[in-house]
């Protein structure tokens, strides 16, 4: 059969995060090792994203129908997610192709962010002048390159910030909205009781979904987020926004702000300047909470370890089809439908809103993203 290998690439830092090492990525693992399996492939797991497959060894193994058994709960991602350095000079990419032609694997699926998913592309290029040189090296048989000829590679898309262009749901966007409420919940008890003004502060990078969803779905008062700078005078707005639910007899105010939250001119406003505003200007007793990394953790819900579920399945049957002259593709979500769409086109979108953002060029970048 194929030799498939499945991992889970990309960085973790804190804020402004990359944020991809989250709920659901087991059950998309699982998923491509079951489904490899039905349809009579060899799946490997590729521990430690690009950093497995450039080191090899241990880090490369063969899985099992039992092996992804008792996982689909677990947030995070069992196999290891990591940043790699040597997967960006072609002496690492050397050392990958060299392992994974002595494993048999011809077939990526990565799970990842769109810097994992160029990595891929790039290294799908790659990959007949990757060949040359090995056999030229003698590290590989002239037999073994004409065997393994072509790489096929497909993306799933891991982000808790929903910002990627080609899906209308990323994996783990969900969960991290459940926990984003499950805080929300926890703390406005407390709140209410001390008729207190709380902010609370959400990832996204430059994509302000999580607190656009967060705050419709827990009664937020005001909602800052990159997309929709607030006007010139929001220090006013606000004030008078807070007042006006106050008298209207609301014992607590919830305030959401992105983490790319700015202003018209593009100045960051963070979770200290909204504070700074409402004590000076109404000296309400104001508390800020950042939820940082507790937006990652928890178990998946059970959105997303279905979507995860699906992806990967969708993800196995792409690469059994994929015919030498087939575009990579990243597995996504069309409405309710399962859906493949053209990997570079998405990364590349994906990488325009980025810069519309940088840019401030708000309205570009929404019209850009479209659906998702
Ligand atoms: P994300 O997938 O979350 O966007 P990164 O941008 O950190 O995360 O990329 C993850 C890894 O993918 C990098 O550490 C590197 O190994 C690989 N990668 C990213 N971009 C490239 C590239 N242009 N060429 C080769 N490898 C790349």
């Amino acid at each position: 059969g194929k030799g498939i290998a499945v991992f889970t690439s990309g960085g973790d830092s804190f804020r402004i995060s990359s944020s991809n090492v989250l709920q659901g990525m087991n059950a998309a693992v699982r998923a491509v090792v079951r489904m490899g399996l039905y349809v009579g492939a060899r799946v490997f797991f590729i521990r430690e994203g690009y950093q497995g497959m450039v080191d090899g060894g241990d880090a490369i193994c063969e899985a099992s129908w039992s092996s992804v058994s008792g996982i689909i709960h677990k947030g995070g991602t069992v196999i290891g997610s990591a940043r790699c350095k040597d997967f960006r000079e072609r002496s690492g990419r050397l050392k990958a192709a060299k392992n994974l032609i002595n494993n048999g694997i011809t077939n990526l699926c990565v799970i990842g962010g769109d810097g994992s998913l160029t990595g891929a592309n790039l290294f799908k290029d790659d990959w007949p002048a990757l060949l040359q040189i090995l056999v030229k090296n003698g590290e590989i048989t002239e037999e073994q390159s004409l065997k393994h000829s072509h790489l096929n590679i497909v993306g799933m898309v891991g982000s808790i910030d929903n910002d990627f262009c080609g899906t209308d749901m990323t994996i783990g966007t969900d969960s991290a909205l459940h926990r984003i409420m499950e805080a929300v919940d926890a703390i406005a008890a407390t709140a209410y009781s001390h008729q207190r003004c709380f902010i609370l502060e959400v990832m996204g990078r430059h994509c302000g979904y999580l607190a656009l969803v967060a705050g419709l779905t827990s009664e937020a008062d005001y909602i800052f987020i990159p997309e929709y700078p607030p006007p010139q005078n929001w220090e006013d707005k606000l004030c008078d926004k807070l007042q006006q639910e106050r008298a209207m007899g609301q014992r607590l105010n919830i305030i959401i702000v992105a983490e790319g939250a700015i202003d018209q001119q593009g100045q960051p406003i963070s979770a200290e300047d909204v504070r700074k505003v409402i004590v000076n200007k109404l000296g309400m007793d104001t508390r800020i909470t950042v939820l940082g990394h507790v937006q990652r953790g928890g178990a998946p819900s059970a959105f997303d370890r279905l979507l995860g579920c699906r992806m990967g399945a969708e993800a196995v049957l792409t690469l059994m089809e994929a015919t030498p002259e087939s575009e990579p593709c990243v597995v996504s979500l069309d409405g309710n439908q399962t859906v493949r769409v053209p990997l570079v086109g998405c990364v590349l979108k994906t990488q325009a809103v980025a810069r519309a953002m940088h840019d401030h060029q708000w309205e570009e970048a929404v019209k850009m993203r479209g659906r998702s």
